[in-house]
């Protein structure tokens, strides 16, 4: 069965890479890394997960890979392409499993580095208290605390995909996770969702940086 990219997701692989190309500027993205996803509106057992070892300044909508979620292969009609999907693409599959996001960003911007060592040896970075956490989905007020999961970086991404289970669910608000010397994941319900969130994650990046804040 040859797998056809419906117009639906093709729109959104559209939305999708022109954020990329804008988070590169934005320095998300040095040397080619940073992975992006999308979950497919109308094929549910499977995610289009951005190539490898693209310079995202050239990022277009035909550098997605359908991926299966069960068995983390490729769709074999492109397995002739000696295309790969990110090196990271375990962990995309995962959140979309555990969570009901639509869109995961996966950048290495080097506030989000900073940050997390300001909470270094947490398991999570505790953030209250900023009128901004109201742009994350759900949030009402600035009066309560949302734990941000942290993790030592690895590249034994079958083992971290694992590892990052537990944390995601035992959390009731959960938008992204950190990666010590490595970078920051956010998802949404949908791209737009999931940019909003990393307005909110740089934005608090930059506060607590700028305070010297950490616990
Ligand atoms: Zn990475």
């Amino acid at each position: 069965m040859s797998f056809i990219i419906s117009a639906q997701d093709y729109e959104e692989m559209k939305k999708l890479a022109t954020l990329v190309r804008v988070m590169n500027s934005l320095g998300h993205n040095p040397a080619t890394s940073g992975n992006y996803s999308l979950r497919s509106k109308t094929s549910p057992d499977i995610a289009l997960v951005s190539e490898s070892g693209i310079d995202k300044s050239r990022f277009s909508e035909d550098n997605f890979l359908p991926i299966f979620f069960e068995t983390r292969k490729m769709h074999p009609d492109y397995l002739k392409s000696n295309r790969k999907s990110s090196d990271e693409t375990d962990i995309h599959l995962t959140i979309y499993q555990i969570t009901k996001a639509n869109c995961v960003l996966h950048s290495h911007l080097l506030d989000s580095l900073l940050f997390a060592d300001l909470f270094y040896g947490k398991l999570y970075a505790t953030i209250e208290g900023l009128e901004l956490l109201k742009g994350f989905k759900g949030v009402k007020t600035h009066e309560l605390k949302i734990n941000i999961p942290c993790f030592d970086n690895t590249q034994d991404i079958a083992l971290l995909a694992e590892q990052i289970k537990p944390a995601i669910l035992e959390q009731k608000n959960n938008y992204g996770l950190l990666l010590r010397g490595h970078g920051v994941y956010v998802w949404g319900d949908s791209v737009e969702e999931a940019k909003r969130h990393l307005e909110v994650f740089e934005y608090i990046f930059k506060y607590y940086l700028n305070s010297r804040r950490g616990y």
